[in-house]
């Protein structure tokens, strides 16, 4: 019997909440991410509502392109713990229509309903469900795509956005696939795509009238990879891959930054907001990230693995600070700067095991997540964070 794979996408999520939120943003332009300073800003655009799609902004874009384009646009700062507190409304909803769901990120999601989707009257009638569940919930919309497996569920969800509904039967894979674009692939990215066009192949049907010696002679192992997608073959399984995951915070400075002790007071603040989210989340994290962007856009990242997972504000600093210290910059001085905690694991018992060891900083932790809990996560900021943000400004970027 085949899979029936649901992936759910949110349409504009970060927009669409604050649209909800405010509601006399509806109908309206809304940008979501860096401040344009009219124009000037350096940062990128993360999420922009449909009205702004219109006029040509798209994520990732540079706020100043955006700014060209749509100067009358609301301009919004992203914020973080409410998209994430939508977020985990959602995922706890999705949750009670199968017991095997993948969250891809915070606004997208696999669902196996193989086995649940009778329970609600067949695929078609649980996805409209879905949908009106979290219409009742978040006032949000949100786009599903029902395939036999996970790669045409995922194309499916996004070709009526938004508040679309793709179902792709089983037996209907090739069809379905055919017409599209080659880049609508896993894989094909700019250097693959210059050499399928050289052998004629635009669309994916193009590529299935190759047999599957012929590609991986031509584009080598990745062409088993391409023949099997392209004639709807995939068999991953539905599951959460924890071990994948990483929880990261970075920032543009305003102007390039050689200044060691603003360096060091924004990394300290971006792993302290990094942690703070961590243990929320009841997280902890073995591998420490350090990322460096240039003056001259040269990006390095340097990472370290400990023995012991941490949340600890404080211990994930010492190390990012080491990485940062040990990193030889030639006298450029830094555009962009950030944090990441991988190798996740949940659960806070390995945690208490080691607390004696650290036992001031886990309370220092503490005492500043509960005063966060009390009157929001803007009321508290560690003392070498404050005093830099006077005299230093930067934009965080989600
Ligand atoms: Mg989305």
């Amino acid at each position: 019997m085949s899979r029936l794979v649901l992936h759910i996408d949110m349409d504009a999520f970060f927009a669409a909440i604050e649209q909800s939120d405010h509601p006399e943003w509806k109908g309206k332009a809304v940008i979501v991410g860096a401040d344009p300073k009219g124009g000037r800003g350096r940062g990128v655009v993360s999420t922009c509502s449909y009205e702004a799609r219109v006029h040509g902004v798209r994520s990732a874009m540079p706020v100043s392109k955006a700014y060209a384009l749509c100067p009358h646009a609301v301009y919004v700062y992203p914020r973080g713990s409410r998209y994430a507190e939508v977020s985990r409304q959602i995922m706890r909803l999705l949750g009670t229509y199968s017991p095997d769901i993948q969250q891809l990120s915070v606004d997208e999601a696999f669902l196996d309903i193989t086995s649940t989707q009778r329970l609600f009257g067949g695929a078609e009638a649980l996805a409209h469900k879905i949908k009106a569940d979290i219409l009742a919930t978040t006032r949000l919309t949100c786009s599903i795509g029902i395939a036999p497996n996970k790669f045409i569920a995922k194309i499916a969800s996004d070709l009526r956005k938004p508040d679309g509904l793709v179902i792709v039967s089983a037996g209907e894979e090739q069809r379905f696939l055919a017409p599209l674009e080659i880049s609508r692939l896993w894989g094909v990215g700019p250097k693959t795509r210059p050499v399928m066009l050289r052998l004629g192949i635009k669309t994916i049907g193009d590529l299935t009238r190759f047999s599957c010696d012929a590609l991986i002679k031509r584009l080598g192992p990745s062409g088993l990879h391409f023949w099997r997608l392209a004639n709807g073959l995939d068999e991953r399984p539905v599951v959460e891959e924890a071990e994948a995951k990483s929880i990261s915070r970075e920032t543009t400075f305003e102007v390039d930054c050689g200044d060691e002790e603003v360096l060091r007071a924004t990394l300290f603040y971006l792993c302290d907001d990094l942690c703070y989210d961590m243990r929320r989340h009841d997280l902890t994290g073995r591998t420490v990230t350090l990322k460096i962007r240039l003056e001259d856009f040269s990006t390095f990242t340097r990472s370290i693995t400990l023995k012991q997972p941490t949340h600890s504000s404080e211990e994930l600093f010492q190390h990012v600070r080491k990485l940062f210290m040990a990193f030889d910059r030639q006298g450029q001085r830094v555009r962009l700067i950030g944090a990441a905690l991988s190798n996740l694991q949940q659960g806070e018992a390995q945690m208490e095991l080691f607390a004696g060891n650290d036992d001031r900083k886990d309370k220092l932790d503490r005492v500043m997540d509960d005063v966060r809990k009390k009157f929001g996560a803007s009321a508290i900021q560690r003392a070498s964070v404050l005093k830099n943000r006077r005299d230093s400004q930067w934009i965080r970027e989600p």
